[in-house]
């Protein structure tokens, strides 16, 4: 047979630029489509701009059309997410009628995050000019002598925390917020076109850039480390010298500015990075009331005993949720404080004016700097959505619960359907497919969570399980990699789709885990830990729930209602074997606890033979079994190399293992 020719590499780019003009000629006439909705919505108050069950709805139906089409859900929900939030905000513009050219001021160097975020800002405005100041306070006094219209400056990064000068700035008289935007700040390092990491000798960055870049600095031999005045301005410098031992750590957009090229990316030591910005005006701003809103306000109090109790008892009083409370020196009185409050909806609603009113007759002083809408989607995870209440749904009666009197819960059945836990496009319950999640027991360093991720996905798994904070019998024994671990994993998840789940052990590591992780696991030994169950309930992160291996069925429920009673439905739950008089397995695998919860409970089962089993051989029989059972889907233990294992290597499978155990219960991917 004559070899198929290879197709010419320039037409294949002339058909990839083909394709590039439709998706752009797609975007164009969507926008034409939101133009038209945004016409319709003005001439009617009670059509709201943002609509979430709708847009959940959407990016559910769009993850499912890329699927099905042999595109990655996730990409394409992320992708969607911003189309969607861009066409809200092109909707709010139209409302306010902001069509006219704006001026921007920004500080630093053009390229720079706060660059970047102006532009994210105003990009549904369309032609706005943006002019970067040297400082803070010259980006607001442009604003004040009438040289720009809008200046966006950032107040709080989720890995630094408050940005101080900023908020000194903020109670300047004559200024109002009327905006806000988050931005992912993505370390890269940046080189001129060519250079390799090794080539690399100095590497220069804003402070606050080195020191979230510390790992990956300290891994660079021998390399000299420059302060500079920001970001963008390294960046500038790095293109200005043309010497090719030079880098900088900034943003993506800068290297497309300077012409540099991005040697590495994601070399900050957390992920998820975040800065907030705020957005100020010379003039209040009037915005469309059926958008979500945020009120930011600035208050002092006297110095009686319980003043600031008495001010925020008139927020808590009316119901509303404050999402910040920052203190800072006043700027003019010596041991004076000012305290700056975000709370949640817009002055425009009646309850917020009465309790604004309310805590300034308890303050010293109050002001309001500004009332503006909020964008929902794409927010950092820890950020969206305010916490609802526990669950509306009147709870069923029967007893998940304790031995006494049969009470009502949340977790029963009570003929509800099947729960679906949905993680980044992986369906867990119901009548979905069942699962496949596999992985080392513990994180222990980057090329074993790599070809872990690598191995899982080959097999046909759906998500990367890793301990990062391990639960050892013995203190002497290996504790896990903690959140070091926990970056590693998280890339290394990305890296090949998968989403991760890990095991939280402190309640005061929860919110930090729930910012990496996309589930949350409770390990057996802390199924009964009342107040790390009732940390990971106040989020809306997944949570994966061991039963204790003395716990009875009901005990693990009752567990799974703490979760469930804080407001966090997304639970699964996991049969991993429990304690027995046997002591030829780890432990006895109670398959009649799969069959017994799912009749006791809506929400999903998966099982675990790997911590039952305890030997590697055992583990495929049992996870048939399993599936026989009714279990929605598998958690198994797979290391590159088990006999050097740090952790459980004795029942982890090896990934040759993990592909035929996947293949002998039909969880093997398709052959293409
Ligand atoms: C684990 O998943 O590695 C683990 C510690 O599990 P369990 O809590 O079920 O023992
Ligand atoms: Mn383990």
């Amino acid at each position: 047979m004559l070899p198929t020719p290879m197709p010419d590499l320039s037409d294949l780019r002339d058909d990839l630029d083909a394709v590039d003009r439709r998706l752009v000629q797609a975007l164009a006439d969507r926008q034409r489509l939101v133009t038209d909705v945004a016409a319709v919505k003005a001439g009617d108050d009670a059509l709201p701009i943002q609509d979430p069950d709708r847009e959940h709805d959407l990016l559910a139906r769009v993850q499912a059309l890329a699927e099905d089409a042999g595109v990655d859900g996730y990409f394409a929900s992320t992708l969607f997410r911003q189309i969607l939030r861009h066409s809200v905000q092109f909707q709010a513009v139209r409302q306010r009628g902001e069509a006219e050219a704006l001026r921007v001021a920004y500080q630093g160097d053009p390229g720079c995050y706060s660059h970047s975020a102006a532009r994210r800002h105003f990009a549904p405005v369309g032609g706005a000019a943006f002019q970067g100041a040297r400082t803070f306070g010259a980006a607001i006094d442009a604003l004040q002598r009438g040289d720009a219209d809008r200046a966006v400056l950032p107040v709080e990064n989720t890995t630094a925390g408050p940005i101080a000068g900023v908020y000194d700035l903020l109670t300047e008289p004559g200024l109002h917020i009327v905006g806000e935007e988050v931005v992912k700040v993505e370390h890269c390092l940046l080189a001129l076109d060519g250079v390799r990491l090794a080539d690399v000798a100095r590497v220069g960055s804003h402070p606050q850039a080195l020191a979230q870049c510390s790992l990956f600095l300290a891994g660079l031999d021998g390399v000299r480390v420059d302060a500079e005045d920001d970001t963008a301005g390294a960046a500038r410098l790095v293109a200005a010298s043309g010497d090719r031992t030079r880098a900088a750590i900034a943003g993506e957009d800068a290297a497309a500015l300077y012409g540099l090229q991005v040697i590495k990316r994601h070399v900050a030591n957390r992920k998820e990075n975040y800065t907030r910005f705020l957005v100020v005006a010379a003039e209040p701003l009037a915005h469309d009331a059926r958008l979500p809103h945020k009120t930011s306000l600035v208050v002092s109090t006297d110095h009686s005993g319980g003043a600031l109790v008495r001010v925020l008892g008139a927020f808590d009083a009316a119901g509303l949720n404050l999402t910040k409370l920052e203190s800072r020196p006043s700027p003019t009185a010596p041991f004076e404080f000012l305290f700056y409050i975000d709370l949640e909806g817009g002055m425009h609603d009646e309850r917020v004016r009465q309790s604004v009113g309310a805590a300034a007759g308890q303050a010293a002083s109050l002001r309001v700097l500004g009332s503006y809408p909020i964008f929902r989607a794409e927010t950092p995870r820890a950020a969206v959505a305010p916490r609802a209440a526990a669950p509306a749904r009147p709870p069923a009666t029967t007893g998940a619960a304790s031995a006494g009197a049969r009470r009502a819960t949340l977790v029963d059945r009570g003929g509800r359907p099947d729960t679906v836990v949905e993680v980044a496009g992986v369906r867990i319950g119901g009548d979905h497919p069942p699962v496949l999640i596999a992985g080392p027991c513990s994180v222990e360093g980057r090329e074993q969570i790599f070809a872990s991720a690598k191995a899982v996905r080959q097999a046909g798994g759906v998500m990367l399980r890793g301990g990062c904070f391990k639960p050892r019998t013995l203190p002497y024994d290996f504790q896990g990699l903690g959140f070091e671990g926990l970056a590693l994993m998280h890339e290394a998840g990305r890296a090949h789709g998968l989403p991760i789940v890990t095991e939280v052990l402190h309640p005061r590591d929860v919110e930090a885990v729930a910012r990496e992780a996309d589930v949350l696991q409770i390990g057996a030994r802390n199924m009964q830990n009342f107040e790390l169950l009732k940390e990971v309930g106040k989020t809306r992160t997944a949570v994966l729930l061991k039963r204790g291996m003395s716990a009875s069925i009901a005990e693990w429920l009752a567990a799974a209602e703490y979760v469930l009673a804080g407001g966090n439905e997304r639970v699964v739950l996991c049969e991993r074997g429990i304690r027995t008089f046997e002591t030829a397995t780890r432990n006895t695998l109670d398959l009649s606890a799969v069959v017994v919860a799912r009749e006791r409970t809506h929400l999903p089962v998966i099982v675990d033979p790997s911590h039952a089993a305890g030997l590697r051989r055992w583990v495929p029989a049992l996870a048939k079994a399993a599936l026989a059972a009714g279990a929605h889907g598998l958690i198994v233990e797979a290391h590159p190399d088990p006999d050097r294992a740090l952790s459980d290597g004795p029942q982890s499978l090896t990934f040759d293992g993990l592909a035929a155990l996947a293949e002998e219960v039909g969880l093997a991917p398709v052959p293409a």
